[in-house]
C-alpha cells in the first residue's frame, strides 16, 4: 500500500471547522487500505501570526515543501485587518502559492441534481453541469512588470498593470488542460482576446502548436474571453475544460461558481511542475471559499468543498481516481438524501451542522465500502 505525505494547513475560521470533517475522510480512505498517510499539521494565516508573528513559519514552509499534497482549509478575519501588510494572513497563502510553484489552478465547476434549484440559473441549464477551469496562477497582469502608479506631474495619475506571457507558460498550462480532458470529455476550449491582445495572439499560436503537435487527438476550440463569459451562463454543458490566462481565468471561474449553487460546495486544485525526476508535482488542495468570519465557530460551515478538495487530491496527485469517485458519489448520495447545510437550504425544512454532514457523508462511504 503506497504512503504519501499530507500536511493539513486548516487556517482560520471556518477553515479549521471544515478541516476536522477531512480528517474523517483521510482516516476512511486507510482504514479501508486505499493508501496510508504520513499526516503532519501546521499553522498558517492569523493562527499562525498570533502563534509566531508571520503568516506561515519557515519550518512550516519546509513541511509544504516536503509534502505530496498540502489540504488547505482558509484564512482570513477581521481580528487581523490592522496586521501589517507583508504578514497579513493572505501573505501564506500566496507564498505557498510562489514557493511550491503552482501553476496551474483547477476549478470544477459541478451542479449536482440535487442543487439544481440553488443555483441563479434555470434547472435545465445547469443540471449535471461537469466542467473543469483550468488558470494559469502565476503569470498574466497580476504579476507583470512594470506594476506601479505614476504622478504625471499634472494632477493626473497614471495606473499601469503588464500582462505579459512567455511561450513555456502558455505550453505548460496548455499541456494541463489538454491531459485533464483526455481523461474526460476530450475537449479543450482556450480563451483569450486575441482580438485586442498581443498576449492573446500569441496564448492562440503556442495552444494551437501545443494541440497540434502533442494533442491532436483532443477536441480543440478557441474562443474570446467576453463570448465565453457569455456563453458560459447562456449554455455552459458546452464546455468540457476551459483554459485561460490569470486575469480571465479569476473571472470565469467565479461566474462558473455561480452555476452550482452555492460558494460551501466549490473545491480546487493548485499544481505545480512535474519533477522529471520523480514524476511527482507540488500541489495543493483547497476550498474556493474564504473563512467566513459570519459564521465561523457556529457549525454552520458546508464541509462539501473541503472534502472534495481532498477527493481532487487523492485524483490529482496520487491517481486514485477510483477513491475520488466514491467521495463524490457519497457527496452526491447524501444531498438527494434531501440533507442540507445552511448555505444549500432550499426549500428543506432543516438543516444539519458542519459535523453532522461530515458525519453522513463518512457514513454513506462506510456504506458502500
Ligand atoms: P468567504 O468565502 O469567507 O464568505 C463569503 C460568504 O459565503 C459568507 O457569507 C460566508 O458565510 C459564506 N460561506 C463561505 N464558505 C461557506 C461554507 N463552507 N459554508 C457555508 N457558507 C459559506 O468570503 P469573504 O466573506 O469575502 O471573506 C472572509 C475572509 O476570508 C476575509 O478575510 C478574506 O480575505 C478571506 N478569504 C480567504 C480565502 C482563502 O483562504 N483562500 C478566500 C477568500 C476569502
Amino acid at each position: 500500500m503506497a504512503t504519501y505525505k499530507l500536511f493539513f494547513l486548516p487556517g482560520d475560521g471556518i477553515g479549521q471547522e471544515v478541516m476536522k470533517e477531512v480528517e474523517k475522510i483521510a482516516a476512511w480512505t486507510q482504514s479501508v487500505g486505499i493508501c496510508s498517510f504520513e499526516i503532519e499539521r501546521g499553522l498558517v494565516g492569523g493562527s499562525a501570526y498570533d502563534a509566531h508573528g508571520k503568516a506561515i513559519s519557515d519550518s512550516d514552509m519546509e513541511l509544504a515543501m516536503a509534502s505530496d499534497a498540502v489540504i488547505f482549509g482558509a484564512v482570513g478575519g477581521p481580528k487581523w485587518d490592522s496586521v501589517p501588510y507583508d504578514v497579513r494572513p493572505e501573505a501564506g497563502l500566496l507564498r505557498l502559492r510562489k514557493d511550491l510553484g503552482l501553476f496551474a489552478n483547477l476549478r470544477p465547476a459541478i451542479c449536482y441534481p440535487a442543487l439544481a434549484d440553488a443555483s441563479s440559473l434555470k434547472r435545465e441549464i445547469v443540471e449535471g453541469l461537469d466542467i473543469m477551469i483550468v488558470r494559469e496562477l502565476t503569470g498574466g497582469v497580476y504579476f507583470g512588470e512594470p506594476k506601479q502608479i505614476i504622478d504625471l506631474g499634472n494632477g493626473q495619475k497614471r495606473g499601469i498593470d503588464t500582462q505579459v506571457y512567455d511561450t513555456y507558460e502558455i505550453e505548460r498550462i496548455g499541456r494541463v488542460a489538454f491531459e485533464l480532458a483526455r481523461k474526460r470529455g476530450n475537449k479543450v476550449t482556450s480563451s483569450e482576446k486575441r482580438n485586442v491582445m498581443k498576449s492573446g495572439v500569441l496564448w492562440n499560436e503556442v495552444i494551437t502548436a501545443l494541440h497540434k503537435r502533442e494533442f491532436a487527438d483532443v477536441q480543440l476550440e478557441h474562443q474570446l474571453a467576453d463570448a465565453l463569459g457569455m456563453q458560459l451562463v447562456r449554455w455552459p454543458k458546452q464546455f468540457d475544460v476551459i483554459v485561460t490566462d490569470n486575469l480571465f481565468g479569476d473571472m470565469l471561474s467565479d461566474v462558473a461558481s455561480m452555476l452550482t449553487g452555492s460558494l460551501g460546495m466549490l473545491p480546487s486544485a493548485s499544481l505545480g511542475e512535474v519533477d522529471p525526476k520523480t514524476g511527482k508535482r507540488k500541489s495543493m488542495y483547497e476550498p474556493v471559499h474564504g473563512s467566513a468570519p459570519d459564521i465561523a465557530g457556529k457549525g454552520l460551515a458546508n464541509p462539501i468543498a473541503m472534502i472534495a478538495s481532498f477527493a481532487m487530491a487523492l485524483r490529482y496527485s496520487f491517481g486514485l481516481g477510483d477513491a475520488a469517485d466514491r467521495i463524490e458519489k457519497a457527496i452526491a448520495d447524501v444531498l438527494d438524501q434531501g440533507l442540507r447545510t445552511a448555505d444549500i437550504k432550499g426549500d428543506a425544512k432543516e438543516t444539519i451542522s458542519t459535523t453532522q454532514m461530515g458525519d453522513a457523508i463518512l457514513a454513506q462511504l462506510q456504506k458502500g465500502a
